[in-house]
């Protein structure tokens, strides 16, 4: 085969050669390393403050909670393995709300998930629900799971103003609308393995917890554990471990989109 025959295939080969190698979609995502990528899962409740509790008074919200924490950290673990997760709180032990949004920005938080469980006044309400913060609650529900939420523990003295901590989140559109965006995952999440229990929404309520984090915050209600047969599910190892691991996935989603993207140069929310 003589040269001039081959050129033009050469031509070719070079050509594609160098179209991959510029285009940078065809590149490999930035791997991602510990400091860009600390997630804060928050155990609501502990100590004195036991939160809300199973019908037979014998499970408490603050023990639900913890265990839910551990087993998110071990499946991020998996999931995430070059991500740092740290809980606020490791053992059964009182914390302010201010406390553990300082903790939240001392570590430097790229994501704080904070984990309840629900209650209602009739003890007949059922289904789970992610918060983002916002000043005004979006439903007189909303507002009544915040005040409760709120009541269990007092601000520490000398506390910021939470008027002004709430107005430097609310100036934060992009924590807010990575926050609704991983709000928005983390119910698809559970709608997957849950297909039969209540998807009560994504929903905003002025949540002391996520006022003072200078990150995307969310405040993930799992279910309610005073209702006699969802209590099962967050009580329940095998059942409660679905939920942990669809949080878990929705977590992981939410850090390709946001940060792997981002880093690739799609911009800084991913879209
Ligand atoms: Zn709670």
């Amino acid at each position: 085969m003589s040269f001039a025959i081959l050129r033009p295939w050469l031509l070719l080969v070079g050509f594609v050669t160098a179209f991959f190698a510029a285009d940078p979609a065809k590149a490999a995502p930035r791997p991602a390393t510990p400091t860009e990528f600390v997630v804060v899962v928050d155990p609501g409740h502990g100590g004195e403050n036991d939160g809300c509790e199973s019908p037979d008074g014998t499970v408490r919200e603050k023990d639900v909670t913890l265990a839910m924490a551990r087993q998110l950290r071990a499946e991020l673990a998996d999931l995430l393995p070059h991500a740092t997760v740290v809980l606020t709180r490791e053992d059964d032990v009182t914390m302010t709300l201010a406390e553990r949004a300082a903790f939240a920005n001392r570590v430097g938080a790229d994501l704080f998930v904070s984990l309840h469980a629900n209650a209602s006044p009739g003890h007949g309400q059922t289904g789970y629900e992610t918060y983002v913060l916002d000043v005004r609650a979006s439903t007189l529900e909303a507002a009544r799971t915040a005040r409760r939420e709120n009541d269990g523990a007092l601000p520490a003295p000398g506390a910021d103003d939470p008027a002004a901590v709430a107005l430097r989140q609310l100036a934060s559109s992009a924590h807010r609308r990575a926050a609704a965006m991983l709000a928005a995952l983390v119910q698809r999440a559970q709608g997957r393995r849950f297909p039969g229990r209540v998807d009560r929404g994504v929903r905003q309520a002025p949540f002391d917890v996520l006022m003072g984090v200078r990150a995307p915050a969310v405040l993930f209600e799992a279910g309610f554990l005073d209702h006699p047969d969802e209590s099962r599910v967050l009580i329940d190892p095998r059942r409660r471990a679905q939920v942990v691991r669809g949080l878990a996935e929705a977590i992981a989603t939410y850090f390709q989109q946001v940060h792997v993207r981002a880093g690739m140069g799609t911009g800084t929310d991913g879209r």
